[in-house]
């Protein structure tokens, strides 16, 4: 009997799970694009992004999804024919690969295998090897969202550093942002790119791109910029138009100014530290699952797994019968597999548990018991006690705040 009734979870890394608060301030009249509130709103925005990111770089905000961004950030930054080394540890890196690609950019992959981040050492290792300075950018992912790989951005940063080597840092954070610890400045990012719809809480609809000054002076020294993508008249708008080269994603934006208040209210560090508890209590059940059968963490190292997502490998088939029962008997949509290399074809043998943005314990410890309940259901082998050791992690976690301080870091 189907008990998919009620409120449906959406587990899947983007769209995350909106919250009430967001869909409440989205639900208005078309406002006065003209003057007032909105363009008032649009300025703090800017501002509040620019706090989640931590830099004191520009933003630039489109009416785009995440593809979007990553083509403005390539379209700002590099020219045709010249060469950027793009680190792979999914398939994120080689989607952003694919864009450059289509803008006549050279671009040379580094593949790290899907199953554990970038090391620093064979990046530095490249530049070093980069005598001629060809490399125009290093291009990388924080969280690979298909593998739930998490990338070290400070040392990848660190390598390019130490090698003194010249090309832009460029870090996708659109899975990441306001879900791990990410400091633009810090840590030596020049180019970060993001999306409305995954940590950010609100509908897909709106892409970011963040340039540092190196970004900026890059844009100046390009002589032709496609002019929708061209983020210096977003930067520095004149009138309200050029926020948006046209009209405004007007209700996107209501929704987005309540998702920053509710960042803001919550603390940047508690948001981060609250998806570093969820995601341990999702790993803590998925390590004993794992322990009989074919069940597997994609990652087998915790600190290179993502605190947004978890990739889960399963035995032929089982993933997919496993979304089905999930899907149809309790409303929980689990994420497909993405292939971890450059085809587009399903990763058969994968599924995510997305855990960004607006969750709790509840709805995590719900999610968890509808992957236990559909091993049971569906007899597919795996470890039992899982919901108790998951709640322990849980319990365990809440107990010892300190422990998840990030400012402590
Ligand atoms: C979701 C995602 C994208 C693509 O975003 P779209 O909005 O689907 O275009 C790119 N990079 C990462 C890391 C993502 O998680």
């Amino acid at each position: 009997m189907s008990l998919a009734y009620g409120r449906t979870t959406r587990a899947i890394p983007g769209p995350s799970m909106i919250p009430d608060r967001v869909l409440r301030a989205m639900h208005r009249e078309a406002p006065n694009i003209y003057e007032g509130e909105l363009i008032e709103m649009t300025a703090t925005i800017a501002q509040d992004l620019k706090r989640v990111a931590r830099t004191e770089g520009k933003v630039a905000m489109y009416i785009g999804n995440g593809h979007a961004a990553w083509e403005a950030s390539l379209a700002n930054t590099i020219a045709s024919g010249e060469k950027v080394l793009v680190l792979a540890t999914g398939r994120f890196g080689l989607g952003w690969a694919d864009i450059a690609r289509g803008l006549g950019i050279e671009v040379e992959v580094m593949e790290f295998g899907g199953r554990a981040a970038a090391d620093p050492d064979r990046l530095e290792a490249r530049l070093r090897a980069d005598t001629g300075r060809e490399i125009k950018a290093v291009m990388t992912v924080q969280t690979d969202t298909a593998s739930s790989v998490n990338n070290h951005i400070a040392a990848l940063g660190a390598a390019i550093r130490a090698v003194g080597h010249p090309a832009l840092y460029m870090v996708d954070c659109i899975a990441s942002l306001a879900c791990e610890d990410f400091r633009m400045d810090e840590w030596g990012v020049d180019v970060m790119v993001a999306a409305s719809q995954k940590g950010l809480m609100t509908p897909p609809g709106m892409g970011f791109t963040f340039a540092g000054p190196r970004a900026v002076a890059a844009r100046e020294a390009l002589t032709r910029v496609s002019p929708y993508f061209d983020w210096k008249p977003r930067h520095n708008p004149a009138l309200y138009y050029q926020h948006f080269c046209g009209t405004a994603p007007t209700h996107h934006l209501y929704g987005l100014r309540e998702a920053l208040d509710m960042i803001a209210e919550e603390g940047l560090d508690n948001v981060i530290a609250r998806h570093r508890i969820l995601a341990r209590t999702v790993w803590a059940a998925a390590e004993v699952w794992a322990e009989v059968g074919q069940i597997a963490l994609n990652i087998a190292d915790r600190a290179d797994r993502s605190v947004a997502v978890t990739t889960l490998r399963a035995g032929p088939g089982d993933p997919a019968r496993l979304r089905r029962w999930a899907e149809d008997e309790a409303g929980v949509t689990l994420g497909i597999g993405l292939p971890l290399d450059a085809s587009l074809q399903h990763g058969g043998d994968l599924f995510r548990i997305a855990h960004m943005g607006h969750l709790n314990p509840p709805m995590i410890m719900g999610t968890l018991g509808v992957v236990d309940a559909g091993f049971k259901a569906l007899d597919i082998a795996h470890g039992g006690g899982a919901l108790r050791v998951a709640s322990e992690t849980l319990a365990e976690a809440m107990a010892a705040p300190a422990d998840w301080a990030i400012s402590a870091e």
